[in-house]
């Protein structure tokens, strides 16, 4: 197999937006029932934006693992969503509590906080992971509407959650955003997405400068090529059946491989020093030549 040639691992097959795990052909893995737990987040209360599916429900899976309880926000996927709170409850023994709605909107992502304030009184680690992709070839075929969805999904409600949240998240607190490989690589199809994932690395980087003296760590995981249903939803058939052959390791990654960056992050045992940092779960970099 050459290096950046293309091979078929899954079958061709789309999604309307968001996407629905339940029925990605395979599902998506996420979690390893091997691993076990070791009480590293013992009763701390995670917020999880996108939890419901893909990359959020591994994070929400292996944070209730290690003993956290954990909010989920999510658009609209309800079965997804009792999915993954099932799985939260009923395997590791801990609460989920859904909050299902449209962080696009400033008012929703004020609610969201108040609600989950009002059910658990603070959050310990935020992890901001919510995000829409809409593929456009050229600049021309790129929509006004989806411009600023995807601004304001991807970024607007970062700022909007995490300023709403803030006031209950103590010293030892973690914040957590979730970038993407194309914030380096650059995207031709995703010129939109790309931006505002090169502005989560920003963010991220500047909010750790200004939360230092409150013991809050800013970081952010980038990934690559992930199967969860954004790709789905969002690529042509054929594209997603070779999705992530290009990369080092010649495969995509399940969101199993990604949370673990998470509850790095989120461990203030594990990672104390660490903030306005970024790990690359992304089966290697593509480099041409
Ligand atoms: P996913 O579809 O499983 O998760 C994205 C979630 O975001 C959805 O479940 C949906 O409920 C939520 N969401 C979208 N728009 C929303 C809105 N307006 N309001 C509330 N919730 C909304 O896909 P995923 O791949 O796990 O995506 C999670 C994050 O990972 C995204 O930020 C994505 O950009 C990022 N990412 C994914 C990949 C990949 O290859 N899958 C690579 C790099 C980065
Ligand atoms: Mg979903």
């Amino acid at each position: 197999m050459q290096k950046g040639k293309k091979r078929k691992l899954r079958p061709a097959q789309h999604q309307r937006k968001p996407g629905v795990e339940s029925t990605m052909k395979p599902e998506p893995v996420y979690d390893n029932p091997e691993v076990r737990g070791n009480g590293k987040l013992k009763d701390k209360v995670a917020f999880i934006t996108g939890g419901d599916s893909g990359i959020g429900r591994a994070i929400a899976v292996l944070f209730a693992k290690e003993g956290a309880d954990v909010v989920i926000v999510y658009l609209s996927e309800h079965g997804d969503a009792k999915d993954t709170k099932a799985i939260v409850e009923e395997t590791y023994g801990r609460q989920c509590y859904l909050i299902p709605g449209d962080v696009s909107k400033e008012s929703f992502c004020i609610s969201a906080a108040k609600r989950a304030i009002k059910k658990f009184g603070r959050v310990d680690v935020l992890v901001n992971n919510a995000g829409v992709h809409f593929e456009a070839d050229t600049l021309t075929e790129l929509k006004t509407d989806n411009l600023l969805t995807t601004f304001k999904t991807n970024i607007f409600s970062f700022f909007w959650l995490t300023k709403a949240l803030l006031p209950y998240m103590a010293d030892g607190s973690s914040i957590i955003n979730t970038a993407s490989v194309t914030a380096y690589r650059g995207s031709w199809h995703l010129l939109d997405y790309s931006a505002t994932k090169g502005a989560v690395i920003s963010f991220t980087r500047s909010l750790s400068a200004n939360l230092a003296d409150k013991g809050i760590r800013v970081n952010a995981v980038a990934p690559g090529p992930i199967w969860t249903p954004l790709i789905l939803s969002s690529f042509k058939p054929g594209d997603v059946a070779t999705f992530g052959s290009d990369t080092p390791l010649k495969r995509h990654g399940e969101p199993v491989e990604v949370a673990p960056c998470y509850l790095f992050l989120a461990c203030n045992e594990d990672s104390s020093y660490i903030t306005g940092q970024v790990l690359h779960p992304n089966g290697g970099d593509i480099i041409n030549g």
